[in-house]
């Protein structure tokens, strides 16, 4: 199976909350395998399932020593700031200076049903974070004041992103 097409903003799955997952399925790691190879494919360090058009509670990642897929994560503390100049995938070509909490405990499940516990910094945290968004339809720019949002939103319009056209992926939820 080929690579799975990223969704570029202005495509609605990206808007979408992901549906917590209660059942790993061969199905799941099959779309798990081709997430990670969409993702290196794309020189990323992470992709959050809405990303290739899944309403599902994950992502994969791949940063340092660190790689895996966490199922249903949720942030339970954060803390400090840090100014980190963040791109996305589905923004492509564009990045931002955007402040964000430093460091925080990330809790999950990994694909084995093994609960996940960790403690992040700097770019993981940062990493983790922005996966996180993508699962609650958050992007980038909603984290823009209000002069850089208007900025970055015609920079957007004038780029002209063409919506997908390519058929569904096998599993995947495609909004009309
Ligand atoms: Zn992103």
């Amino acid at each position: 199976m080929n690579p799975h097409e990223i969704r570029i903003i202005g495509d609605p799955v990206l808007r979408t909350i992901g549906d917590p997952v209660d059942n790993v399925d061969g199905a799941l790691v099959q779309l798990v395998d081709n997430m990670f190879e969409t993702m290196y494919e794309a020189a990323g360090i992470g992709l959050a399932a809405p990303q290739v058009g899944v309403q599902k509670q994950f992502f994969v990642y791949d940063h340092g020593d660190e790689v895996g897929v966490i199922l249903n994560p949720k942030i339970v503390e954060s803390d400090g700031e840090w100014v980190f100049e963040e791109g996305c995938l589905s923004v492509p070509g564009l990045s931002w200076e955007i402040t964000r909490p430093k460091t925080i405990h990330l809790v999950g499940i990994d694909l084995e049903g093994n609960e996940v516990s960790k403690e992040a910094d700097e770019i993981e945290a940062r990493l983790f974070q922005h996966e996180i968004d993508h699962l609650n339809g958050v992007l980038l720019i909603d984290h823009l004041d209000d002069e850089q949002r208007k900025e970055a939103l015609g920079t957007l319009r004038k780029m002209n992103f063409q919506r997908p056209s390519s058929p569904p992926a096998p599993g995947e939820l495609r909004l009309p």
